[in-house]
């Protein structure tokens, strides 16, 4: 993102529901205790970047991204506390097409999603003690049981938890990663879509160091702020996804974050997704796409081609980082 990049409000006319006219509409959250310091660097100064609204859920409330000048981590501040935002994930999971009830039937193609994630980590590591932190409906985790894993996670709606117990049949724990114990320790512990909805993502790391084996692996998967997508839409772009995510993170930064915390990067997935960039689509022209004929033929020449091509060339809307600890 370049320095002068400050956008504030909608000059472009569409997506207007996104976006409120300057900072008149930030006042709940204003207050010098909802601030935030940059969790890479440290750094309390902030650029702002956009405020932008909840397009996902809709609301009234709006939310600034600003930008550490000196690492360049995008951030939510001033920002409300994870217990304030925490409805606002549960009312997200209906909206997912993996919601209760909907999904027995597609169990196979449910862990076949993760076949990526599941491959990479087999060959990397022997079967052990894997921890899944927001493991949502347990597919990953019945994949990974099935490659020989004991498997355990913890998921923060109460109702997705007890779906991964009562149905299939997981070691799974309800509610927030810092409320719920999380054992003993683990050869795998794995953090899908986590890292940049926490209030505080250096004491969750922290609690995964004190919990991995030595010789264990990490993998932290989250978007990626510096990816050509991100860059193209920049506040529209379906990740920036207010109030839920408050950082964002890039190659770079979220490599810092995890040597910060005592971890040495061993390689890093790209990712691509089709629906992120139709649902960027969407925010940007305030209206659903594909919706016409050209819409469809864009799609089918441009934006399911990138989302294959750009991971290949280290530009993926999605980043995982697979780690280890220091000095093991
Ligand atoms: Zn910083």
């Amino acid at each position: 993102m370049g320095d002068n990049e400050i956008i504030i409000g909608d000059s472009n006319g569409g997506g207007k529901e996104a976006f409120a006219s300057g900072d008149a509409l930030l006042s709940t959250f204003e207050e010098a205790e909802h601030q935030v310091d940059c969790a890479v660097c440290g750094g309390a100064l902030q650029r702002p970047m956009w405020t932008v609204r909840d397009t996902l859920l809709g609301s009234t409330e709006s939310y600034r991204i600003v930008r550490c000048p000196d690492c360049g981590t995008l951030r939510m501040s001033p920002r409300p506390t994870f217990d304030e935002r925490r409805q606002s994930f549960t009312d997200l999971y209906p909206l997912f097409d993996w919601a209760l009830g909907r999904k027995r039937a597609q169990a196979e193609q449910r862990i076949g999603r993760f076949a990526a994630q599941i491959n990479e980590i087999n060959r990397r590591q022997r079967p052990g003690k894997l921890l899944d932190v927001g493991c949502g409906d347990g597919y990953f985790l019945l994949g990974m049981q099935r490659r020989g894993w004991e498997v355990s996670g913890i998921e923060l709606h109460e109702k997705v938890a007890a779906y991964a117990r009562d149905e299939l049949g997981l070691d799974v724990r309800g509610g927030a990663e810092d409320e719920v114990d999380w054992g003993g320790r683990y050869d795998c512990i794995t953090l899908f879509g986590v890292i940049e909805d926490l209030d505080d993502p250096n004491a969750c790391l922290d609690r995964c160091r004190e919990h991995l084996n030595n010789g264990g692996l990490l993998v932290v998967q989250t978007h990626n702020i510096d990816s050509w997508e991100a860059r193209h839409f920049g506040p529209h772009w379906f990740n920036i996804e207010a109030p839920r995510h408050v950082w964002h993170f890039s190659p770079v930064t979220l490599e810092k974050l995890l040597q910060n915390n005592g971890f040495r990067q061993e390689h890093l997935l790209h990712y691509g997704a089709v629906f992120v960039t139709e649902r960027s689509i969407e925010n940007r022209r305030g209206k659903v796409f594909p919706s016409s004929a050209l819409d469809r033929i864009i799609r089918k020449a441009i934006v399911a081609p990138a989302a294959k091509i750009a991971p290949k060339l280290g530009q993926g809307i999605m980043i995982e980082s697979y780690c280890r600890k220091t000095g093991s």
